[in-house]
């Protein structure tokens, strides 16, 4: 099969091309080039997309496919009182809705116990249709501690660590997802105690690295993030109130950041709050936004991850993530490569991600040109998963 593109943006973040073609093969880009360079294919009979932009198919470094963007307190309460069996059906749908919204792969980042595992296998059965999945299955806490109450495994103390690690890659979980701090208190501004020790933290991680599985920490304050950073995590997500001298040192290390813009603005924009929390989630936004801008303007290595499922983030939206951080310096090229090529290497999936020889075609072909409107990522009019037409 050849396709002609009208633009590519290959997700290197090298400079788009206009007027190239792609031949596929058994699921893979077999070559990329220009008219005459394919031995055996037509030009004329390409699939013509010289309207159209291909870029590779996206990747969104944090979800939470159990769950919907519902974002008002109530309902969202409702939605723990359902049986597992119709969260199963919902987080069905989900990953159906993202790959529609031309995602074609995803890490999700805690939900309950063997739910995105078994997703995962029904997608490569066949089973359903959705995105690839990278999957941490549970989420590891301390007792009590953030995102228990949504499938968690609590384990306190090095030892259970170690038990806990092993019993995610027992189960199948590609990734480990270690909580070390709550949800940011926006009436006070800050991300309340460490939640594991350092101790703890770096038992995690060795224990992960015997497996050799990385480590994504949710972490928001500074202490956190450094000490995640010490102990040798992979992926840091939110870091949604660190300092000029945190983001310095993330920038320094060999970890990549999730910042998750996109649920902090859609919060923000939804009015639960009483006038003081409001006030508070402005404060920390903007901060936040600043504190990214830092990371972009001294090339942190920033993916993008819209916590889809938290309040207000509906799944397969990550153009809103990307909109953010072209507000925030990084060029429409840098963008799409954090959400493609860098979002690959960042969660270890190097056969997809970027459109050049060899790799899966997983493709996005949009209406419009992103480098003008990053927005136009929402206009799609074909998505490839393996080289196989979704829509
Ligand atoms: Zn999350």
């Amino acid at each position: 099969m050849l396709i002609k593109a009208g633009l590519l943006i290959d997700g290197t973040g090298s400079a788009p091309r206009q007027g190239c073609y792609l031949s596929l093969e058994n699921g893979k880009i077999a070559a990329v080039g220009r008219e005459g360079d394919f031995a055996g294919l037509e030009a004329e009979q390409a699939l013509d997309y010289s309207a159209y932009t291909i870029l590779p198919g996206l990747i969104d470094v944090h979800v939470h496919l159990f769950l919907e963007g519902i974002s008002d307190p109530k309902a969202r309460a409702g939605r723990w009182q359902e049986t597992k069996e119709m969260t199963l059906l919902r987080a069905a749908n989900n990953a159906a809705v993202t790959l529609k919204n031309g995602v074609t792969t995803v890490r999700d980042l805690a939900g309950p116990g063997g739910m995105s595992l078994a997703l995962k296998q029904a997608v490569e059965k066949k089973v359903l249709t959705g995105p690839r999945i990278m999957t941490c299955n549970r989420a590891i806490s301390i007792t009590g501690g953030h995102f228990h109450y949504a499938g968690g495994r609590e384990a306190d103390g090095p030892d259970e660590i170690v038990k806990a690690v092993r019993e995610q890659v027992k189960a199948g979980a590609a990734w480990i997802k270690i909580m070390l701090t709550g949800s940011v208190n926006f009436e006070t501004g800050n991300a309340g105690p460490m939640e594991f020790s350092f101790r703890e933290i770096q038992a995690a991680v060795t224990e992960a690295e015997r497996f050799n599985r990385p480590v994504s920490a949710h972490a928001n304050g500074v202490q956190a993030v450094r000490q995640a950073l010490t102990a040798g995590v992979q992926s840091i997500e939110h870091g949604a109130l660190l300092d000029e001298a945190a983001v310095d040192f993330l920038r320094s290390s060999p970890a990549y950041w999730a910042p998750t813009l996109t649920p902090f603005l859609q919060m923000l924009h939804q009015g639960h709050f009483s006038p003081q929390t409001q006030t508070g989630l402005e404060q920390v936004y903007a901060h936040h936004c600043a504190m990214v801008r830092r990371g972009i303007a001294a090339g942190a290595k920033i993916i993008a991850g819209t916590d889809a499922g938290a309040p207000g983030v509906q799944h397969g939206e990550v153009w809103r993530e990307l909109g953010l951080f072209v507000e925030l310096g990084m060029s429409p090229v840098q963008a799409i490569a954090s959400a493609t090529g860098l979002a690959a290497k960042a969660i270890g999936v190097t056969d997809t991600g970027v459109v050049t020889a060899g790799k899966n075609a997983d493709l996005l072909v949009i209406d419009g040109n992103p480098l003008g409107d990053i927005q136009s990522l929402r206009h799609i009019v074909q998505v490839y998963k393996k080289g196989v037409g979704i829509i």
